[in-house]
Parts: C-alpha cells; sequence; structure tokens
C-alpha cells in the first residue's frame, strides 16, 4: 500500500487535466445562452470532465469543487483564493489582475533572440530580473521557483522536492463550502454530513 506511485501522490489527479482543458469555448449544450462561455473545470470530476460553463455546472457539478478560470492578455489564470484551498502553490508567481492575485496555469510562450547575452536589440525586458522559472526560464518578478502551475508540475515531476499536496496523506478535502456564490453547496454540505471545521 505504501508502494503507490510517488508522483501521483504528489500531484491531484485533476492537475493534469486542468492545465490540458481549453477555456473560453462556447459550450455546445448552451450556445444560445448569455453565459455559455466554457471558463468553469470541477476538481470532483477531474479526468473525467473538461471544461463547462455556468449553467452545466448547476446541471451536472452542484456541490462539486469547482474553480473559474479567468483570463488575462489570453492566458488563462486561476485566483489564488480559489485555487490555494486546493493545491499547495508555493513556489509559483502570482501576479495581481483586477486587484486579485492569480496565477497562470501554464508556462507562456516568450520572444525568442536576444534572452542571455545575445540581445543586441536591448528589447528584451526580461533581463532585468535576477529570478528566473526554473523550468522555462522567464523571468519573474519576485524570488519564485516558477511561473505557473505548469512549470511547478514539470519541477515535481522532475525532483520532487516540491508538492501540490497541501496535507501528505490526508486526502479528504478540508472543507466543503469553499464555492462562495453556489446555493447548492449548503445543501450539499450538510448531506454529507457537517465536519466540525471552519
Ligand atoms: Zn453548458
Ligand atoms: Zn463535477
Ligand atoms: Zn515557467
Amino acid at each position: 500500500m505504501m508502494m503507490r506511485r510517488v508522483a501521483a501522490s504528489l500531484v491531484p489527479p485533476w492537475l493534469e487535466p486542468l492545465l490540458s482543458a481549453h477555456f473560453f469555448t462556447a459550450c455546445p449544450l448552451h450556445r444560445d445562452a448569455p453565459r455559455s462561455e466554457c471558463n468553469m473545470f470541477c476538481l470532483d470530476c477531474g479526468p473525467a470532465s473538461s471544461s463547462f460553463c455556468f449553467y452545466c455546472r448547476s446541471d451536472s457539478h452542484a456541490g462539486h469543487r469547482v474553480i473559474q478560470i479567468r483570463r488575462s492578455s489570453y492566458h488563462d489564470v486561476v485566483r489564488v483564493a480559489e485555487i490555494q484551498k486546493m493545491l499547495d502553490i508555493s513556489g509559483v508567481q502570482t501576479y495581481v489582475i483586477n486587484s486579485a492575485p492569480v496565477l497562470f496555469l501554464n508556462e507562456r510562450p516568450q520572444p525568442r533572440g536576444g534572452g542571455r547575452g545575445g540581445g543586441a536589440s536591448a528589447a528584451s525586458s526580461s533581463t532585468s530580473s535576477p529570478y528566473t522559472c526554473e523550468i522555462c526560464s522567464r523571468s519573474l518578478l519576485d524570488p519564485f521557483r516558477f511561473c505557473s502551475l505548469g512549470c511547478k508540475l514539470a519541477g515535481v515531476k522532475r525532483n520532487s522536492d516540491t508538492t501540490f499536496v497541501l496535507n501528505p496523506g490526508d486526502e479528504e478535502p478540508s472543507d466543503g463550502g469553499g464555492i462562495r456564490d453556489s446555493s447548492s453547496t449548503a445543501a450539499e454540505e450538510s448531506k454529507s454530513g457537517r465536519r466540525g471545521r471552519k
């Protein structure tokens, strides 16, 4: 029982599906509705699910742990407030967008050329920071190790001196009520037996 795959214990099963999912497409089931953009992802359905819209959420994911993906300059981000309850995000650079701290899901393509030592053009804004992502070498604003969840995933797989799991060995969700705007969550919580924790 102790001999389970190490990587699996360091990475929640929903993380890779989350990072490879496509967001901000129109939901095929609710195309004509105003909020049909697929910007949500269900951690409980994980690999069995993909991105889905506001309406799919109430139809199929009531009471599940759902996170909402947002967009910054065409890149997918998730709010720190939403993801930090589910995932150990230490080491990942956070950015403030619309006054909320967020993380990028995946590494962003960066302009080639220039880089270290090369750039005669001096156009590379990236040489000013001493901090870089361990995986993709993107320059970081602060002393973090990774630019995104995707790069941290690569880091976890590479040397496993870091983890995504908040409490290794304790698979139990720490609370059932992480999602504020869902009226169905409260009902689901009492059904599954209330936990004393806050
Ligand atoms: Zn839908
Ligand atoms: Zn679900
Ligand atoms: Zn990176």
